[in-house]
């Protein structure tokens, strides 16, 4: 279905600033065009008076199969969190759980306006198989450990590739996810990083998010947890780092000189007490910033607009400096930047002509967007996620006023309480 969307009003990023316009859109097979269809072209018209109609937000870092662990393993040390508390759950919980867990994942995060995913998983097809049901954009790689991506009974490189032939499409990529330089031996991430440059896939890793990765890499390397992978040839323009706390001396350095991509997961890191990343010093360096939730066991929502509030307010709060972090460099992370890192510049994260049409309609007469005296700030610092009440992936939508068109909820809501009361 092609769309006229009328009376809207667009925020539109044309890479110098971002101004709200008032301007009609059309969606022309998936596409974002000024161009108004032709005699003889059929299109539906959308009536988007009142609206503020965007780029869908962009969740850098995340792991959807987590929400069936919300609120599980609470105000609990870090250590004590992912050795007791989520890994145990991983161990018990089967396959299906996962997918029904990652649906409910997707439920909060085309209701708070997240139409793009980078994920993390540790169960074969599951997110796949979620993402493609309910319409999302993904970016989603098996979490992969261990001390050989070869090895006999190390199955997840082959899963991880088994995924991207079985799934791989216009809105489903594939990237190469190490878990971390703690859960996997440095043979294995000198493999990652060959195999990434070989079939020109992305890569992501969780790094240096607490003392005790640092301290403990210190110990066993005699360096930093960036330095480290800088030696296995790991950080180049096709890397993701979630992170990325504790930076010493140099780490962001060679960061910038590799082109990698920072992901700050501001709530999570907090939550965890790991602290919170550099940020001013990882904007002066100009290397590129994007957000992510992390998963719902350690956030413990998926919904990118407090996560957007939460970065510009904690680094003004940590800078003493109220331009620290203004809304636009807020919203860029959450949109362009994270198009930049995903290598689509061209198509996520804007409003352009021939851009995928990922969008999001804001009800600009919520009480927590009135009066619009500065619709960007408030998008930064008043919007909640409740205001978004119709959201389209790809030029379809999958909710519209407010009703979910992709996913049964009910059924949603019964399968992943039926899993959570049996295996946590
Ligand atoms: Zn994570």
């Amino acid at each position: 279905m092609n769309y006229k969307i009328s009376n809207g009003r667009l925020l539109i990023d044309d890479g110098d600033k971002i101004s709200v316009r008032s301007e009609d859109l059309y969606i022309r097979d998936g596409k974002i065009s000024f161009i108004p269809f032709s005699q003889g072209e059929t299109f539906e018209t959308v009536d988007a008076k009142s609206r503020l109609v965007m780029p869908g937000l962009i969740n850098m870092h995340t792991h959807a199969y987590m929400t069936i662990m919300r609120n599980y393993a609470d105000d609990v040390p870090f250590t004590d969190w992912l050795f007791n508390g989520v890994m145990p759950v991983e161990d018990r919980l089967p396959a299906e759980a996962a997918r029904w867990a990652s649906l409910l994942a997707f439920i909060e995060m085309i209701r708070t306006g997240t139409t793009c995913f980078v994920d993390m998983h540790m169960y074969h097809r599951q997110s796949p198989l979620a993402a493609k049901q309910a319409g999302m954009r993904g970016f989603i790689g098996r979490g992969l450990v261990g001390d050989d991506l070869f090895e006999k009974g190390n199955n997840r490189f082959r899963e991880a590739l088994e995924e991207k032939a079985e799934f791989e499409c216009g809105t489903l990529k594939f990237v190469l996810s190490p878990h971390a330089i703690y859960t996997c031996s440095t043979t294995l991430l000198r493999q990652v990083a060959e195999q990434s440059r070989e079939l020109s896939m992305l890569k992501q890793i969780h790094l240096s998010e607490s003392v005790t990765e640092l301290k403990d890499c210190l110990e066993k390397h005699g360096m930093t947890p960036v330095r480290l992978l800088a030696d296995l040839g790991f950080l180049d323009d096709k890397t993701i780092l979630a992170h990325c706390v504790q930076m010493q001396g140099g780490d962001l350095d060679l960061i910038r000189e590799s082109g990698s991509t920072i992901v700050t997961n501001p709530a999570s890191n907090a939550k965890l007490g790991n602290g919170f990343a550099p940020v001013a010093d990882i904007l002066r360096k100009n290397i590129n910033l994007c957000i992510g939730t992390d998963g719902t066991a350690s956030n413990n929502t998926l919904n990118m607009f407090r996560e957007l509030g939460l970065l510009s307010l904690i680094h003004k709060g940590i800078e003493h400096d109220p331009a620290a972090l203004p809304a636009e460099t807020a919203v860029r992370a959450a949109t362009v930047n994270a198009a930049k890192a995903l290598h689509m510049e061209e198509r996520l994260g804007v409003i352009r002509e021939g851009a995928c049409a990922d969008l999001i309609f804001l009800d600009l007469r919520e009480p927590s967007l009135f009066p619009g005296n500065n619709i960007l700030s408030s998008l930064c610092y008043s919007a909640n996620g409740s205001e978004v009440e119709s959201v389209m992936i790809d030029g379809k939508f999958v909710m519209r006023n407010r009703e979910m068109l992709t996913i049964d909820t009910e059924q949603v809501y019964y399968e992943v309480q039926k899993a959570a009361d049996l295996y946590l």
